[in-house]
């Protein structure tokens, strides 16, 4: 026998351990957490100390640095059953295990001796990384909170003007303004990022920027490991978000922000396989959609409407099945691909297509889900239009599903005469 789909008594003990924690210690708080209208005054630390000292942080450091020594499979159940509870948790643990990946693979010995051993470590158990890469760019004269304060007066494109339409020049495009210039044996930074994950909160950056201000988008990124307390870095506007708002979004400033060469990822890029996360994000979305799925069924089953119970109408069970047999597939492709991960196979077209896949079947699930509670399901007493927010946010982040299909996917695809 080859092909077996159980999980090892480990990864079940993991799995249930984690869910214990998110229906005990998550489920009966993150509504009125999600609630508090300051996002400045959301992030719930005790939640997060309580998941860090049961090792929800340290899954992926090797268990010579005093992490767990565990795979993405574990990791990935672990982000499912805490986004089971609440999304924004989930999320907080994605970005963390992305960069706990970026440091296993491209970080020097040193590097992850450091950093793993810190986290691994930390007295307080508040060690979350972040990934300040994002920024508005400079592309057109708009930045996107010109647009958000009303100044929105580019005008129409005229039919004639598609004709002359031309795409910025390479050596033109600065959709990176954070640069990195050279300065003896250190980098200095300067820049804003915006939208990072745990910022504000996080001990450290894997921050990137651009090396040498001349340096075009796409070639010379280099990718810097800062201590999230450094001089020269500060945290500017803490988003306020339509969902997932456990997890805290902010700007990072950097200010001539001082770095040792030894702090940056030389092989960064060139490094054998950079899984990137994607498989973790998934795991957000499938917390989200299966808990979806088990709330609509369990209020099909006692609400009656028509003369029975709902789950008897017909038009309930095929959106019940349809939200089961998504739920479940997505899942599947999950595990498959941080199954290929953990085999060290190489980077596979698995991640790519669980992040798509699990992001957009969660906001159906959750859309249908709150179908089946009628109006109940739009109200804020009932958990429906929670996890519709919070599942909204997937085919956003992490790169958009548009993008990752663009720009990831479809090489892989193309590179092969079918799918398997
Ligand atoms: C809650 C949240 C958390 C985040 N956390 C982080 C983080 O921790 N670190 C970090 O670095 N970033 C983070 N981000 C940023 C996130 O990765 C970006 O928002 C996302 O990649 C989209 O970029 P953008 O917002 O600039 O959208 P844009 O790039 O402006 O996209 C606008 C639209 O254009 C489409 N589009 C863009 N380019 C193309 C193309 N080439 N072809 C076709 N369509 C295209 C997009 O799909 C989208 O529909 C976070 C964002 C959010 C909302």
């Amino acid at each position: 026998m080859t092909i077996d789909f159980s999980l090892s008594p480990e990864q079940e003990a993991i799995r249930s351990l984690a869910h214990e924690f998110a229906d005990k210690e998550i489920k009966p708080r993150a509504a009125e957490l999600d609630r508090i209208s300051d996002p400045a005054a959301i992030f719930p630390w005790d939640i997060y100390e309580k998941g860090n000292r049961l090792g929800f942080n340290k899954t992926l450091i090797p268990t010579k640095y005093g992490g767990l020594g565990l795979g993405e499979v574990e990791t990935c159940l672990v982000v499912e059953e805490l986004s089971w509870a609440d999304g924004g948790i989930g999320s907080t643990y994605f970005v963390h295990a992305m960069q706990l990946l970026t440091l296993g693979e491209s970080g020097t010995e040193e590097q992850k001796a450091k950093w793993f051993t810190a986290c691994a470590n930390d007295p307080e158990e508040r060690f979350f990384m972040s990934l300040p890469w994002t920024e508005h760019g400079v592309a057109g004269n708009l930045s996107p909170r010109d647009f958000a304060a009303g100044r929105m007066d580019n005008g129409p494109i005229l039919p004639h003007e598609w004709a002359m339409h031309r795409t910025v020049p390479p050596a033109e495009q600065r959709e990176m303004t954070t640069v990195a210039i050279e300065d003896g044996d250190d980098w200095l930074i300067s820049g804003t990022k915006r939208f990072i994950t745990s910022a504000g909160r996080s001990k450290l950056l894997l921050t990137s920027a651009r090396k040498g201000a001349e340096s075009t988008d796409g070639a010379g990124f280099g990718l810097f490991l800062i201590p999230a307390d450094a001089p020269g870095v500060s945290y500017g506007h803490i988003e306020d978000k339509m969902g997932q708002r456990l997890m805290q979004n902010a700007e990072v400033i950097f200010d001539n922000c001082r770095v040792p060469k030894s702090d940056e990822f030389t092989n960064y890029r060139t490094a054998p396989r950079v899984r990137g996360g994607d498989v973790e994000v998934a795991a957000v979305f499938n917390g989200i959609a299966r808990r979806a799925y088990e709330e609509a069924l369990a209020y099909s089953r006692i609400r009656y409407k028509g003369g029975a119970r709902i789950v008897f109408h017909q038009a309930m069970q095929m959106a019940l099945c349809d939200m089961a047999i998504k739920v479940l597939t997505s899942r599947m492709l999950m595990l498959r691909a941080a199954w290929e991960n953990d085999q060290e196979r190489g980077f596979n077209a698995y991640n790519n297509m669980a992040k798509i896949y699990s992001s957009d079947v969660a906001v159906d699930v959750t859309s249908k889900a709150m179908q089946v509670f009628g109006g109940y399901g739009y109200m804020r007493d009932f958990p429906m239009e929670k996890l519709y927010r919070d599942a909204r946010l997937g085919p956003i982040y992490h790169a958009t599903n548009e993008m990752m299909m663009v720009g990831q996917l479809i090489p892989w695809l193309a590179a092969m005469d079918t799918i398997y």
